[in-house]
């Protein structure tokens, strides 16, 4: 990808837990830096599961990252000279994040941002969604079913080994709860609505 008439772009990378996001977010940051622009990487506060102030991939590669709580932070951090912007674990900002996004994206910067595209109950996790649809390039990753081994595409959330129900917290900061990759057929989500679309 490639910077045309100094026009800026959107890029979403998505998928479940253990897909690769962070770790592709991370090789793309390091590819700036190669080319020695300036970018600046941003994750929300709320994902503390490793480090406070890294973007840390599950096969444990690290990237230095600037904590934000709101949105509107992200203003706060930029530099004169700031030609890209990334956020990993988009999913845990607010819708305001979007307009931001486009904003940056408007003003001639490459904005790169990762995030699960669906929550645990296989809901669409906002403000992902929009983004998506939003997007100049949107690059879509499996990880491997731990049941069965075939591409995995969700995220199953497991409470003392058991499928979650489907009325559990989206968003659990600090429980017991754990979670693996699954596909399609394996997934499970205990009490779910018949059909899988939420009217
Ligand atoms: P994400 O950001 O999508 O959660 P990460 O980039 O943090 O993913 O981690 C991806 C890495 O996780 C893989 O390269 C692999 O080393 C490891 N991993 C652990 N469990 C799985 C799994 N079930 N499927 C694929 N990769 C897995
Ligand atoms: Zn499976």
């Amino acid at each position: 990808m490639y910077k045309i008439n100094n026009s800026g772009w959107i890029e979403v990378i998505t998928g479940p837990m253990y897909s690769g996001k962070s770790e592709e977010l991370i090789r793309r940051i390091r590819r700036v830096k190669i080319a020695q622009k300036d970018v600046k990487v941003f994750k929300p506060i709320i994902d503390n599961r490793y480090s406070n102030d890294n973007v840390v991939s599950h096969s444990g590669d690290s990237i230095e990252a600037i904590p934000v709580d709101h949105p509107e932070e992200l203003y706060d951090r930029l530099e004169e000279d700031t030609e890209v912007v990334a956020i990993d674990e988009i999913q845990f900002f607010s819708k305001d994040i979007i307009k931001i996004i486009e904003d940056l994206a408007d003003q001639g910067m490459r904005v790169i941002v990762a995030g699960l595209d669906r929550d645990f109950r296989n809901e669409p996790f906002v403000p992902v969604p929009e983004l998506l649809s939003r997007a100049e390039y949107i690059e879509k990753l499996h990880a491997i079913c731990l049941q069965c081994g075939d591409p995995a595409t969700r995220t199953q959330r497991l409470i003392d080994g058991e499928p979650a129900p489907y009325d559990d917290e989206v968003i659990l900061v600090g429980a017991t709860e754990n979670y693996e990759a699954r596909c399609r057929s394996c997934h499970e989500v205990k009490g779910k609505p018949e059909g899988d679309i939420n009217e």
